[in-house]
Formats: structure tokens, sequence, C-alpha cells
């Protein structure tokens, strides 16, 4: 009766995030309830396996009494504090000092903001204002990858390169550039690692030579591109695109939203190939998703510009909430979970995680799998050989979705027909195995 009554209140009233309006008025809403661990429990009193880690996010897994803890007591000593007029409160100090500190290399500033979007608006604000306070204001125009996504602000959702955040939004697209992503199992260059990088590698000095050298101020990519359908780049790939990035003069902007907080084992994914951007983006796994939280990591020289240029002049980029107290207390208790296990844990769930998908590889259905650590997917094929994608009027995004909620398990079906998994880093080895058992049942009645 409760649930009715909901369902009936948010088809009339709550516009969800990429959704369709008339879908929406259509459908009824699955109303999710309470969550332990990895599993949540819907209105009706099912149990699901979370293998998207809500969306990505949820790194710790639900019903963490730290976390909670955290919250409760910085909500009743000072629940909201400024950072304008040089106040501040303690949780948003020391855990900025705590980013800075495990941050690779001289990411030694953070700037706070509400979540991922607005991370990255605020790397093409700051940006733009360095460009401005070296005398480079020509240095303007910014490239990104293909199946990219940096979020769905305004200027966001133009580095993203995901269609349906563009149509009719009128995105600012004269000074947003893109080139093509490494999407290992159909890129046009075939699948050899050397060629892909190559193939990269020349592809954006291409668009920096289009462009003009002097007018292109950075470019931005996502260690693992999560939205676009958890595209793996071959080893070597962002370490070769940092460096040409150096030499070329553009700042390099490395997108860790997703693959930050031990996504694909490390805290930071940038670990894994041993680089230090200019900028990392970081969100979702930085609070575990209890609480809304996104960071900004400037390297020193980029932030040694901005405060030379500026001198005493007040740099007019801030929020409400930047450094909300509460989420940075969050912040903190997370903080402190990922180092007392939970990124050993993400490490041995993810081979499982691997190992299981890899197993899939023989059913019919599956083209790829790929992933490193707790990010993964397989892509739905119909003929393997030629790698024909499942086809678009099956809405397989949809139909995989609903078939993975009645045997338990939530997923994240891609338009493509890939199926992308972010388990929570608290899997246990045998929930790792179910997930992946369900995975299976859910591909044989695709079938
Ligand atoms: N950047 C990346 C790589 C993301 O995956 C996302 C969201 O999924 C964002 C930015 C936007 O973050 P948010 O949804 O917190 O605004």
């Amino acid at each position: 009766m409760l649930a009715n009554s909901l369902v009936e209140l948010d088809r009339q009233h709550l516009i969800h995030p990429l959704s369709s309006f008339r879908g929406h008025e259509r459908g009824g809403v699955r109303v999710l309830r309470s969550a332990k661990g990895a599993t949540l429990t819907d209105s009706e009193g099912h149990r699901l396996l979370d293998g998207f880690a809500g969306l990505w996010c949820v790194n710790a897994g639900y019903g963490h009494e730290s976390i909670v803890e955290a919250a409760a007591e910085q909500m009743r000593r000072l629940p909201y504090a400024t950072g304008y007029f040089d106040l501040g409160a303690e949780p948003a100090i020391r855990l900025a000092a705590e980013l800075a500190e495990r941050s690779p290399g001289d990411l030694d500033h953070v700037y706070f903001t509400l979540g991922g979007s607005d991370a990255v608006d605020s790397t093409v604000r700051f940006i733009r204002y360095y460009n401005h306070a070296r005398g480079t204001p020509e240095k303007d125009q910014f490239i990104s990858l293909a199946q990219g996504f940096h979020g769905s602000s305004t200027v966001g959702a133009g580095l993203t390169a995901l269609p349906g955040f563009h149509a009719g939004f009128g995105v600012p697209f004269d000074w947003q550039h893109k080139i093509s992503s490494h999407y290992v199992y159909r890129n046009p260059v075939g699948q050899d690692p050397e060629a892909i990088i190559a193939a990269s590698v020349a592809e954006l000095r291409a668009k920096v030579e289009e462009l003009g050298p002097e007018r292109v101020a950075a470019f931005y990519a996502e260690p693992i591109q999560g939205s676009g359908g958890v595209l793996v780049p071959p080893p070597g790939w962002t370490k070769a695109m940092a460096a040409t990035c150096r030499e070329l003069g553009i700042l390099f902007v490395a997108d860790e939203v997703i693959t930050a907080f031990g996504r694909t084992g490390p805290l930071f994914a940038c670990e894994d190939e041993g680089i230090v951007p200019d900028f990392i983006t970081i969100a979702k796994g930085l609070t575990s998703g209890y609480a809304p939280l996104g960071a900004v990591l400037m390297a020193d020289h980029v932030y040694q510009v901005i405060a030379d240029g500026a001198g005493e002049a007040l740099i007019g980029h801030g929020y409400t909430y930047s450094g909300h107290p509460v989420s940075a207390a969050v912040g903190l208790a997370v903080l402190k979970l990922y180092e007392d296990g939970l990124l050993d844990n993400g490490r041995r769930a993810g081979e499982r995680l691997m190992a299981g998908l890899t197993g899939l590889a023989e059913h019919p259905l599956v083209g790829d799998v790929r992933g490193r650590g707790m990010l993964a997917a397989i892509e739905l094929v119909t003929d393997k050989a030629r790698k024909t994608p499942l086809p678009a009027a099956c809405e397989p995004s949809k139909r995989i979705f609903d078939r993975a909620y009645r045997a338990g398990l939530i997923v994240r079906a891609f338009g493509n027909g890939a199926i992308g998994f972010a388990p929570p880093l608290c899997c246990t080895g045998e929930e790792i195995d179910e997930m992946i058992g369900r995975t299976r049942r859910v591909l044989d009645e695709t079938l």
C-alpha cells in the first residue's frame, strides 16, 4: 500500500536523473528501502546483490556504523561551516591534507565540490584562469575522448562524448573537441596495444596541430572510461597520452571520479601507470556515496601560477557547500576504512570478479570481457566473429537490467549491450561468485 502510493507520487512529481519523462510516467519506480554490506532490499522485500555499488560509488558497502557515527557526530557539533571569509572547519582541512599526502606527486592542493560534474567544471574554470594568469589567454581549447564521460553540467557535458547528454541542450562545442577512444575491442587499428597507443598519440598530436598548439589548454581522460561502457586502455596508454600532453605544453586532467579509491586497486588509478597529472578530479568513492562530495586535486605548479597571477585579488569560484563539514567528516571515516583493509579486500575481490567474468567468455553472447580490479564489463554480441552488437530495437539495456533485477542482481546495462560491474570493495568471494552465477542466468535468458 505504502509502496503503491510512493510509486504514484514518484510518477507525478519526481524527475529522475537521466530518465525519459514519458517513459517514467508509464513505468513504475522500484523503491529501495534498506541495505547492508553489498545487499539491497526493496520495498517489496526483494533482496538484491548490488553489482554496481549504487552508481559506482558505495565502495565501502552499506551500513558502516563508523561512517554513520562520523556524520552524526559532525552534525551535532557543527553541521555547517562556510569556507568563505577565511573561515573553515576541521574536517575539510584534515581531509584536504590527507588527500594531498596520498595523491601522486605534487597534487598538493584540494578544492572541494559537491560531486564529479562540478569538479570537472571547476577544472575548466581553473585552467582558463591559469592561462590568463600566465599570459596565454588564447589557450582556451579543450580536448577529450570519444565515449568519455565527464559529467552533465553545461560545460562538463561538452567534454562528455555521449550524444544523449548533448542533443537539445545547446552545449558549447566551439571550444571542446574530441579524439577517438582507445576502445580496444572495436578499435579500427586492431587490438595490438602498441598500435592503439601509437594511434591515440598520433590523433592527439594531429588534433593539437589542427587547433594550433598555442590555443590548446588541456586534454581530459578517465584512466578507464566508465559510462562509455567500461573501456580499459592498453597498459601504458595513459602514460603515453600524459607524456604527449607535457611535450605539447597542454595540461592533462585525469578524471578519476569512478576510478579513484580502490576501484582499480590502488587509491588512485594513476598509480597503476606511475603518472602525475596536472589535475585529478574525484567524487563517488571519496565518501563512498554516504554524502555528496567531490574534489579537484591541483598540482603545485598550476596552483603557484594561479596564486601569483591573482595576487591578493579574490578568485571568484566557490559554492555554499564547498568543503561541507559533514561530507568531509564522512570522507575522513571512509579514507580510514580504505586503509584498514578495504583496499586489500577490493584487490582480492577484483581478482575473483575478473576470473569469474573470464569464465563467462565462452558464453555464446559474450564478445568481450574487460576490466581492472572491481571495475569490469562484458560486451554482448549476437555474432562473435563479426562482433555484431545486440539490435538496438530489443532495448538491451532495459531488458538486461530488468532480467538482472528479477535474478536479484543490480548491474549497469549500457546501450551498446555491455554489462558493467562495479561491486562494493567489501564484497566477499561468495558474493562475487553469486553475482557471476546470476549474470550467467541473465545471459541464458537473453539467448
Ligand atoms: N566524471 C566521471 C568520470 C564520471 O563517471 C561522473 C559520473 O558518473 C562524473 C564525472 C560526474 O559526477 P557526478 O555525477 O557526481 O556529477
